[in-house]
């Protein structure tokens, strides 16, 4: 049985310290906030919003792209993502980035089907609760209007990315008990036709990239058919800052030189999106088609539940 923090007491009816806006994030590996998110991030931390990055894992198995990086196995890959990681919010902006439970608290599952599944310190064998809890923390003192996770397949199936949605939206339900209802809860989506769009356009592009092969809209987490977006956040303005971050990721992500194009390890190129999108899973949307996070929710003063 888990103990739940609790709000203090004396903080109730308070407002909240700094920013009028606040959006947290959960992702389940160094690197998965700026090729989802990082247009958004550096967006929101340009205008002033707080923006919290809660990173699960430290994706110490991961595969090393660059050759001379190789050797990085284990904690030490781990201690080096956390320096890539810290380098790419820098670049995003944003400054509030905490690693759940602590640096290393919870290890790196692998991919589905592999026998570190089972590793009883790895995060798809986390208790739910006692890792939502240390995200409750997180949300009771940063209080964010906003939380943006992966659906309930983690986008893309990856164990990790799976527990990070059980934990993200597990938290959200314990806060709301706690003292903190999260008015807004997204998951990370791309639009159908613009990932065909863009797939048909990297065909094309596909003999100038250092790429000899393009990955397909099936291997992008994410997505699904246009109708059930909510909400597109324009980041054309913030490409730069998106594709710096994505580049601190070096173990993890080659960026194409002058195109919005990257590779993960498996080598397979992928389009570099800057507009990014949502699907509103909790809460009211402002408009028809948000171009907001924070649309519809005035004063941005959150809800508080005690
Ligand atoms: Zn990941």
């Amino acid at each position: 049985m888990t103990e739940l923090p609790s709000a203090d007491p004396a903080e109730q009816g308070r407002p909240p310290a700094g920013a009028a806006r606040r959006l947290l994030l959960v992702h389940a590996h160094p690197d998965d906030e700026s090729i989802n998110n990082g247009a958004t991030m550096a967006r929101y931390a340009a205008e002033g919003a707080r923006v919290t990055l809660v990173t699960c894992t430290l994706g110490e198995r991961g595969e090393v792209i660059p050759p001379g990086l190789r050797h990085l196995t284990g904690a030490a890959l781990g201690e080096h993502r956390l320096g890539e990681l810290t380098a790419a919010a820098r670049a995003l902006g944003v400054e509030d980035v905490r690693l759940l439970g602590g640096p290393g608290r919870y290890g790196d599952s692998g991919m589905m089907g592999i026998p570190d599944n089972e590793d009883p310190d790895c995060f798809w064998q986390a208790d739910l609760d006692e890792a939502a809890a240390h995200l409750v923390r997180v949300i009771l003192e940063v209080r964010p209007q906003v939380v943006v996770a992966y659906d309930d397949n983690g986008g893309y199936g990856h164990p990790d990315h799976i527990q990070a949605h059980r934990v993200a939206m597990r938290a959200v339900d314990l806060a709301a008990q706690a003292g903190w209802s999260v008015p807004k809860v997204y998951w990370n989506r791309v639009p159908r036709t613009v990932a065909e769009d863009a797939f048909a356009g990297l065909g094309k592009a596909l003999a100038d990239l250092p790429f000899t092969a393009a990955a397909t809209v099936g291997d992008v987490p994410g997505v699904v058919a246009d109708e059930r977006i909510t909400t597109a956040i324009d980041g054309t303005a913030f490409a730069a800052a998106k594709t710096a971050a994505m580049r601190a990721h070096a173990t993890q992500i080659e960026v194409a030189p002058d195109a919005p194009y990257f590779a993960l390890s498996n080598e397979l190129a992928q389009p570099l999106f800057t507009t990014e999108y949502y699907e509103l899973v909790r809460g009211a949307r402002g408009e028809e088609r948000e171009t907001d996070l924070f649309a519809g929710l005035a004063g941005t003063s959150g809800e508080e539940t005690s």
